[in-house]
């Protein structure tokens, strides 16, 4: 899920494009609908602006769609942009080593901190792992045991081949030298 992004960056404003008079930032509540669940769902949010004391022209400012996206993510429970940066950043690792751990890719943490995206509910739990040592523990033993699986499983295949062509002293062997 991704929200529009086509608001103005805050700049300096020295006046007004259309007529020169002076500029003001204002904010204002706004409501946007987002899917979810149970059909439509509406949220509010702040969205700040920027207009013309005379002529009332307006810029509507980038933080307007960031205050957007982040209540969308507290209204569908999973983490914001700021959450998951603060959680990347108390890893003892690099961000490739946290993206390996969680088996995630780095352009999906990429779009995640920068608003692109919202992380799907099974990517959420998984970020919310990564933030408590003791998870970080669990997972880097379940990736490990993901590890191990997948080298038995070669190993699996050349036993198998073994004893399906007869070479049983050789199977068992390569059982024992796998302690299996
Ligand atoms: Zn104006």
């Amino acid at each position: 899920m991704s929200v529009a992004r086509k608001h103005q960056e805050r700049r300096e404003f020295k006046g007004c494009p259309d007529c020169g008079k002076s500029l003001e930032v204002q904010t204002r509540k706004q409501t946007t609908d987002f899917g979810g669940a149970n059909g439509v769902n509406v949220v509010s949010f702040i969205e700040p602006y920027v207009v013309c004391s005379a002529c009332e022209m307006e810029f509507i400012l980038i933080e307007g769609a960031d205050n957007q996206h982040d209540a969308v993510c507290r209204a569908l429970g999973r983490l914001t942009a700021v959450d998951i940066l603060r959680v990347v950043r108390s890893f003892n690792g690099t961000r490739e080593e946290f993206c390996n751990l969680i088996g995630v890719g780095e352009a999906s943490l990429r779009r995640w901190i920068r608003r692109a995206a919202i992380q799907d509910d099974s990517n959420d739990r998984l970020l919310r792992l990564a933030s408590i040592p003791s998870g970080v523990h669990e997972l880097r033993k379940v990736k490990h045991q993901a590890e191990l699986d997948m080298a038995l499983g070669d190993v699996g295949i050349v036993l198998r081949a073994n004893w399906k062509h007869g070479d049983r002293e050789r199977a068992e062997s390569q059982m024992k030298r796998f302690a299996l």
